[in-house]
């Protein structure tokens, strides 16, 4: 839960952190940057900025952006229907980006959130930078967490049913809610 003023504050600094990346928005964009805190009320820890750009019946185009230290939770992308899942490639466009997936545990730079060693259980860590990109295959365990100065990123894939996308904690509600005071 956000109240609508942290919201629109965390859109803001979202916006300022994608223009500075050097991608160019509209204003009509930057009011719609999603901000997910995955129900879990503590934005600054989990959590991430979304604007989607592109989404159709085949594909989606998205920039990420996560604050400093931000996690965006372990999750994958399970078959809908007649889609055997979503496929995704990843490309930084700055900032230092800590991406975990299942494999020989060789985590340095990232760190678990607090209280959820049992969720975060992908931790084979691969370091990308800006123009590093990972595509991933449906169905792969993934979690990904921004340095001490944030993160933008690209996020182009097949078709995204984000509603649908499996989270290893139960806690997680994929809406977020938003107070109005
Ligand atoms: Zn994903």
């Amino acid at each position: 839960m956000l109240t609508r003023a942290e919201y629109v504050a965390a859109q803001t600094r979202a916006g300022a952190m994608i223009k500075t990346a050097g991608i160019h928005i509209t204003r009509e964009e930057a009011e719609r940057i999603e901000i997910v805190d995955f129900g879990l009320s503590r934005l600054e820890t989990e959590g991430a900025a979304i604007l989607t750009l592109v989404t159709t019946d085949r594909i989606a185009v998205k920039i990420i952006a996560l604050f400093a230290g931000q996690t965006l939770p372990q999750h994958w992308h399970p078959p809908v229907g007649d889609d055997p899942g979503k496929e995704e490639t990843v490309r930084v466009i700055s900032g230092i980006l800590r991406f975990y997936i299942r494999g020989d545990d060789n985590m340095r730079e990232g760190s678990i959130p607090a209280g959820k060693e049992n969720v975060y259980t992908a931790r084979h860590e691969l370091i990308l930078k800006p123009g590093d990109q990972i595509t991933m295959e449906p169905g792969t365990v993934h979690w990904f967490q921004a340095d001490d100065r944030g993160v933008v990123m690209y996020s182009f894939s097949s078709v995204a049913h984000d509603v649908l996308d499996c989270f290893t904690d139960p806690a997680i509600k994929r809406f977020t809610e938003i107070r109005d005071e």
